[in-house]
């Protein structure tokens, strides 16, 4: 059954405030400022921003900032809903909140991000730690100061050696050196770097005592233990899993159109191809560029958001929404707190001859870790200062798309 709904706003509704989803709401609300024919409302399980790059940080109980998403949000008329999404019903343009409360909306923002994967191993949900939300850095933390505190030492085993895996083993062989660093995983660390930075990370793992194991398969995660292909069995106090990506099932439960790993397919301007008044940003989204889909990264993913807020009001003034065009121009890698490694790259994220190693990285990689949030205040007065990413030049071009 359609309901007929009472004129008013037309209610914009965005779903998670991580770097995507913030950079949506804030140049919405700023863009619409003033306007009472914009209703822009914004959903997060807590009030404080996560910065998902500082994780790792956090997770070896180092103090990160806190910045708070309803004060940025303050003078803008932007509304903020502390909550849960438990379900979303596309047709009837609802999301419930927490099971209890229902918002409607005329126009969805879908900025759940991704979590590590959990779930294709066994054991890994119920034995090992991840970086997927605040509360598990600190659960982690907790876990890892124990550890330390004791008289025997101990083992940590980080699973994946991906970029998250190779920071996470740094920073915590870096906090605890009296521990055992383990990091297992089928790729060799740094593998998608030119020879140079990725021999350079490899050797700072290696000054920081970390254990690198590549080819290694991790089939089973038990209490004390990883189990690899093949039955060997390695020691483990504490698993650290970083594996993979899992997206949010709130998309595919609702009858969007998804990918293979259930992120929205999204057309050239970002709305879903089945749900076009659905907007997908971020690593929740499937977002098909010249070189391929992009993956899911915080350089990437802050302009989605900013290119979804201007479709929006476009199209909300009859104006035809243009194409999202991004392009990647770097891989920074923290190595502990005084070391780090970049890798420029070309727009497809392949690795150019360029990069940085040392303290000087590792100043850059702060500054690009910090920048987030004084990017959304500037957005906030100058919502123009949020326009300028790389579009990629010929790397981006979709054939066919204008
Ligand atoms: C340790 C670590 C280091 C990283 N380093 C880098 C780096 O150096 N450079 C880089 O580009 N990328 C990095 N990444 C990846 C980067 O963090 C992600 O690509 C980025 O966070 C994606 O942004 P997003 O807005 O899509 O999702 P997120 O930032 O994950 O935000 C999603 C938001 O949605 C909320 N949410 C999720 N489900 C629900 C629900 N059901 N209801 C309500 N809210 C919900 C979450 O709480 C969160 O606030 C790193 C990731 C980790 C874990």
């Amino acid at each position: 059954m359609t309901t007929q709904r009472k004129a008013g706003p037309h209610r914009v509704l965005i779903l998670g405030a991580g770097y995507a989803g913030m950079a949506a709401a804030i140049q919405l609300a700023a863009r619409t400022k003033g306007r009472d024919d914009v209703q822009v409302t914004l959903v997060n399980p807590q009030e404080r921003f996560t910065e998902r790059l500082r994780l790792h940080i956090a997770a070896t109980g180092q103090q990160v900032a806190e910045m708070n998403i309803p004060e940025l949000l303050e003078g803008t008329g932007a509304r903020f809903v502390r909550g849960w999404v438990t379900a979303m019903e596309a047709n009837a343009k609802i999301v419930r909140i927490d099971d209890s409360r229902v918002l409607h909306y005329d126009t969805l923002v879908y900025g759940l991000g991704s979590v590590a994967d959990t779930v294709t191993v066994p054991g890994v949900e119920e034995h090992a730690y991840t970086l997927n939300s605040p509360q598990d850095a600190e659960a982690l933390a907790e876990r890892l100061a124990r550890l330390s505190g004791g008289t025997s030492g101990g083992t940590v085993v980080v699973g994946g050696s991906g970029l998250t895996g190779v920071e996470s083993a740094a920073e915590i062989a870096e906090r605890y050196p009296h521990l055992n660093v383990v990091l297992l995983g089928r790729q060799e660390p740094g593998a998608a770097m030119s020879p140079r930075p990725r021999a350079y990370l490899q050797a700072a793992l290696t000054r920081l005592g970390v254990h690198t194991r590549s080819g290694a398969e991790v089939v089973k995660v038990l209490p004390g233990s990883v189990e690899l292909a093949g039955g060997e069995s390695v020691a483990a106090d504490v698993v650290l899993w970083t594996s993979g990506t899992r997206v949010s099932p709130l998309a595919a439960a609702a009858g969007l159109t998804v990918d293979e790993r259930g992120r929205i397919v999204t057309d050239a301007t970002l709305r879903s191809v089945s749900h076009p008044e659905v907007y997908a940003v971020g690593d929740a989204a499937a977002i098909l560029q010249g070189y391929g889909v992009m993956h899911g990264t915080c350089q990437g993913g802050m302009p989605t958001g900013v290119h979804a807020a201007v479709a929006i009001l476009r199209a909300l003034g009859g104006k035809r929404p243009k194409p999202f065009r991004f392009g990647y121009y770097h891989t920074p890698v923290s190595l502990g707190r005084h070391d780090a490694v970049v890798q420029f790259t070309h727009p497809d994220d392949s690795p150019r001859r360029v990069h940085l190693t040392g303290r000087m990285a590792a100043r850059y990689k702060e500054t690009v870790t910090a920048s987030p949030w004084p990017t959304y205040g500037r957005m906030k007065k100058m919502p123009a200062s949020g326009a300028f990413w790389p579009r990629g030049g010929r790397f981006t071009r979709v054939r066919g798309v204008r």
